[in-house]
Formats: C-alpha cells, sequence, structure tokens
C-alpha cells in the first residue's frame, strides 16, 4: 500500500502530527497522528467518531473494521465526507494526486462536532512527534 501518513500541508510531519481538535462550543482535544516510529504500514492514529457514542477516539486506520472501544459499533474516520462540512476545498489539485489510496488525509474543512453536533469543529497541527 505504500507509506502512510497523515498527510496534509496543515501537517507537514513526516511521521506523525501533534493536531489539535477544536470547535467554538469549547470542545477542545490534543492528539498524536500519524505513525511515530512504528510500522507505517501498520500503524496510522486518526482521528475517529463513534456515530452511536457521539465520542471522539483517535484510532489505527491501518486497523481492519476498528470499534469503538465503549460500544463495539463501527466507527467512521474523518477523512469520511458525512463528517465534514463540504468538500476539503482548501485542497489544491497538487496534493489530492499526492493523496494515495488508503491515505489518511486530515481533512482543512469543517467537522462534526462530537460535543454540539454541529459541522464547526476544526482540526489544527499544533507540532511533530515521532
Ligand atoms: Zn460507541
Ligand atoms: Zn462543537
Amino acid at each position: 500500500m505504500g507509506r502512510i501518513r497523515v498527510n496534509n500541508p496543515l501537517n507537514r510531519c513526516i511521521v506523525g502530527g501533534i493536531i489539535k481538535a477544536v470547535c467554538a462550543c469549547g470542545f477542545e482535544t490534543d492528539f498524536m497522528g500519524g505513525s511515530g516510529r512504528q510500522n507505517v504500514d501498520e500503524v496510522c492514529y486518526a482521528p475517529a467518531l463513534c456515530p452511536a457514542c457521539k465520542i471522539f477516539l483517535v484510532e489505527n486506520y491501518m486497523k481492519e473494521n476498528p470499534v469503538c472501544p465503549k460500544c463495539d459499533a463501527a466507527i467512521m474516520f474523518y477523512d469520511s465526507s458525512a463528517l465534514q462540512a463540504g468538500r476539503n476545498d482548501r485542497q489544491t489539485p497538487a496534493e489530492e494526486n499526492i493523496a494515495a489510496p488508503g491515505l489518511f488525509i486530515l481533512p482543512r474543512t469543517s467537522c462534526f462536532c462530537p460535543k454540539c453536533e454541529k459541522m464547526t469543529m476544526k482540526f489544527i497541527h499544533t507540532g511533530c512527534w515521532g
């Protein structure tokens, strides 16, 4: 599948990005995305949502059929268009060409907030790890 990483111009890290998810309602959480020093073909931490519990999760994007640790329901990763307010319209055609199949792309458009349940949550890249 090739090299997997949280690949976004907001996230210029090779192996892992420190990401903040933040919403106007007060929801805020920091997490480490990507692979760090682990095998990029096996590990890529990415933001996700349990649609049943409405909780924010950080799960391994490379895992087959990841489920919610609370309720066992299938989770959705935030690269799903269902969790995004609109097209990732700040992504340029060149960036789209870089995005290989299986690659997690951190959305730059507003996303579904697990707290207020509006499409007003944003991801901000704050640093690198790994
Ligand atoms: Zn759940
Ligand atoms: Zn919110």
